[in-house]
């Protein structure tokens, strides 16, 4: 038997040569050997039972797993809604391996960025708050979807809301919306720059078509009305320079052409026509001093030695320096302090040079026969008031904010010798002290020119 089957099991007289062959065995009685049967019947248990604690035990896992992934993702939803908040994810399961790691360093790089960006955001959030240009973003409606305040300040709406107004609602003047019109067709830069007499406005509006939305444009409007100003106080010093330096400079040249074409050997005219030139050398030489003197002041270079004074001091070494050139002009000078006034800070000289201005200019618009009345009392506000009153010609109301500007004169033909530049010098002086000046006046009636004083601490 060993010999012929080989590798097989023979049970009575057939040989076996397969596992199914030992299943399907059915032959002589029809049964396996007894201890066979019962060792493979004890081994299919055991197999079976191993399958079945494997497939409980995986199934256990799997079930864990999806538990545990449920959990995590559960975690996620509620830091994306408790804002990515570090901390909440758990990070220390064993059956999820790596994944919360992961999870945790995309989470973290996250919140890197979006701080990144907070940050940036609140920074052009304020540079927009701020900045003095107005800001318009607009949809290609044309309905306003970003304004910063300074364009609600610029068009007048205050503190309101500019969002959801129209383009043309909020520029209101037509060339500036058909520069916005513009933009639209062309889709280019378009810049324009208008005048709003009734708000005593200069705006410049540039439109640029939004790059990240079709037809939507951005809108950047400038408040040039300070530089616009400015411009025109600087034209007119040059001019009004130039025409202060050319009377006396033609004055001069003709009473010298005069004197060489032979008033010389006419010994009393040559003498007038001398005085004549002097006083224009005196006019040109006063100018001069006087410009030298206001850009010293407008520079700072004019330091104030501030002490304790006394009004009633200030008003009446002022008076005695110009009483003579009062009693001249046929006037009258009286001095009306108020009693018990406080001490003012300031530096005595400075302040009496205001006042001696003042003076100056009271005798020069006042006709003979008429008076310079000096005032000083205290306000209730830490001040005291000094004023200067004339019964002179007066100032029409509608160029009086304009006198203190240099070399504004109200009519050139009744200053004697002025340069128009005494009162701009005096403005400057009141307000290195802290206080500020102004003008009151009747035409034909007289004026009054006052500005205040800081008292001492
Ligand atoms: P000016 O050297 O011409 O006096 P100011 O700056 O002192 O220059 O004054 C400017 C202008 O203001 C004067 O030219 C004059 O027209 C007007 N003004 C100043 N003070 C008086 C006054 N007391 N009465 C009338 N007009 C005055």
């Amino acid at each position: 038997m060993k010999g012929e089957h080989q590798g097989t099991i023979k049970i009575l007289n057939q040989p076996l040569t397969s596992f199914s062959d030992l299943l399907s065995y059915n032959g002589g009685n029809g049964n396996l050997i007894p201890e066979f049967d019962m060792s493979f019947q004890f081994f299919l248990s055991i197999l079976c039972i191993l399958l079945v604690l494997s497939a409980a035990f995986f199934g256990w896992r799997y079930f864990r797993l999806r538990h545990r992934l449920s959990w995590l993702a559960k975690s996620l939803r509620a830091s994306v809604y408790d804002d990515l908040a570090a901390g909440s994810i758990p990070l220390d399961d064993p059956l999820l391996g790596d994944l919360p790691d992961a999870v945790q360093a995309m989470l973290d790089l996250h919140l890197d960025k979006l701080d990144e960006l907070g940050t940036e955001h609140a920074r052009l959030a304020a540079v927009l708050d701020q900045m003095s240009d107005g800001v318009l973003i607009a949809d290609p409606d044309g309905r306003i979807q970003f304004a910063n305040p300074a364009a609600a300040r610029l068009f007048d709406y205050g503190t309101n809301s500019l969002l959801y107004y129209s383009v043309t609602e909020v520029l209101r003047h037509h060339q500036l919306v058909d520069a916005w019109q513009r933009c639209q067709q062309s889709g280019h830069l378009q810049t324009e720059s208008v005048e709003l007499p009734a708000q005593q406005q200069y705006l410049q509006l540039i439109v640029n078509p939004d790059r990240d939305t079709p037809g939507g444009s951005l809108l950047l409007v400038q408040d040039l009305t300070r530089v616009r100003r400015l411009e025109t106080v600087r034209r007119d010093f040059i001019s009004n320079l130039s025409h202060e330096l050319r009377t006396p400079l033609a004055s001069l040249k003709a009473l010298a052409e005069t004197l060489q074409e032979g008033a010389l050997d006419d010994p009393p005219a040559a003498r007038r026509f001398l005085d004549r030139m002097q006083t224009e050398v005196d006019a040109l030489t006063q100018m001069a001093a006087e410009l030298l003197e206001l850009s010293r002041i407008e520079s700072g270079q004019v330091p104030l030695e501030l002490r304790s004074v006394s009004p009633y001091n200030l008003l009446n070494s002022s008076a005695e320096r110009m009483r003579l050139q009062v009693e001249r002009a046929g006037l009258t000078i009286s001095i009306a302090p108020e009693p018990g006034l406080p001490n003012v800070k300031a530096d005595a000289s400075r302040l009496e040079q205001v006042l001696v201005n003042l003076i100056h200019n009271a005798v020069k618009f006042t006709s003979p026969g008429g008076k310079v009345c000096l005032f000083a009392e205290a306000d209730n506000q830490g001040f005291v008031r000094f004023s200067v009153r004339d019964t002179g010609a007066g100032i029409p109301d509608d160029v009086l904010p304009r006198i203190f500007e240099r070399f504004y004169k109200v009519d050139a033909s009744r200053t004697s010798g002025g340069t128009g530049l005494g009162l701009s010098i005096a403005r400057h002086l009141v307000a290195f002290h802290g206080g500020h000046i102004w003008a009151e006046s009747l035409e034909g009636k007289g004026s009054t020119f006052s500005f205040t004083v800081p008292v001492v601490d």
